[in-house]
């Protein structure tokens, strides 16, 4: 009797040479003894619709996606979680009944850093302040809003792009330019980071933290370097802060699960494993 093909998942992008997808799933896979593997799959603009296709065909059980399609992958699908349907982006794909389901584990994953690195942060967290108005910034702003935060400040160079994001959200949003920050961050509980400011190759994020109060939470979502300038700041004024590697791990363990079929767990060895493979700046 011939076996099936072996199972298997993937992350599609492009590029997607820096991805540390596979480092974070194969980890599992060793550790729960599971014969399985993760790939990096180069997946070209315009040719995302045909990867999706194979997406529960020859032992492909689903799919983790970047940049740039998670837009891409959200109109793929014939049927989205709660959470993917509320941000119009998808970065887990899977397949049940012949239908190609997408959900979103970031705002997930950026609750469950909050909650383990800033523990207490929702009773403390009234008003925050959000760098950035992209797909990673609608993701923390829908995570903020599930939580009760009551104020939320959208600020971002692109005007029009938070204004965009405020109005989705309602009242509790506001767009913000960044010529508003000082005063902003006065009155803030939570600043969140989610430029891609910061980021190894990027320009470096220059805000001045002197106007945040002492009882603020400083987050950010850029994980290479694993402290970021904004971090290393934060730590000097004694402020608690928040790195972004919690969130990919907490990102990755739903989708492990939905494939796989065992929760994963998030142990200091895969956070070592990671931490390690950014700092010696190349992925593995
Ligand atoms: P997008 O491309 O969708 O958004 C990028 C954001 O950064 C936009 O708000 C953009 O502003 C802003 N930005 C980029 N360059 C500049 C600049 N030179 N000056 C001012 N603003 C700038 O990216 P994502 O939202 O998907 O990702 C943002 C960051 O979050 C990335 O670094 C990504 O790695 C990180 N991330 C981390 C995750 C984690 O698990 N830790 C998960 C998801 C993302 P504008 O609109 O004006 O262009």
């Amino acid at each position: 009797m011939s076996e099936g093909p072996s199972p298997w998942a993937c992350v599609a992008g492009w590029p997607i040479a820096h991805s540390r997808s596979p480092l974070i799933h194969g980890f599992w896979l060793r550790q729960l003894e599971i014969a399985g593997r993760y790939e990096r799959v180069p997946v070209p603009p315009g040719d995302f619709a045909t990867f999706a296709e194979n997406i529960g065909r020859d032992g492909l059980l689903g799919a983790n996606v970047t940049v740039p399609h998670k837009e891409n992958a959200f109109a793929a699908c014939d049927r989205l979680t709660a959470a993917a349907a509320d941000l119009g982006a998808v970065n887990t794909l899977w397949r049940e009944n012949g239908a190609l389901w997408g959900d979103n584990t970031d705002v997930a994953g950026f609750l469950a850093n909050l909650d383990e690195q800033a523990p207490a942060w929702q009773g403390d967290a009234r008003s925050a302040v959000v760098l950035g108005a992209g797909g990673a910034a609608r993701a923390v702003v829908k995570g903020l809003l599930m939580r009760g935060v009551a104020k939320i400040a959208i600020v971002n160079r692109s005007f029009e792009r938070a204004e965009r994001l405020a109005a989705h959200v309602g009242a509790a949003a506001s767009a913000e330019t960044p010529a508003r920050l000082p005063t902003l961050l006065a009155s803030a509980d939570l600043l969140v980071n989610a430029t891609s400011l910061g980021m190894k190759g990027q320009p470096p994020l220059a805000i001045d933290l002197k106007p945040l109060p002492d009882r603020a939470i400083v987050a950010d979502l850029v994980y290479v370097p694993l402290e970021t300038p904004l971090l290393a700041e934060a730590r000097r004024r004694g402020l608690r802060s928040v790195e972004g590697l919690g969130m990919l791990l907490h990102q990755a363990a739903p989708a492990f699960e939905r494939w796989f079929g065992v929760r994963p767990k998030i142990t200091a060895e895969l956070r070592a494993l990671i931490a390690a493979d950014i700092a010696s700046g190349e992925p593995r």
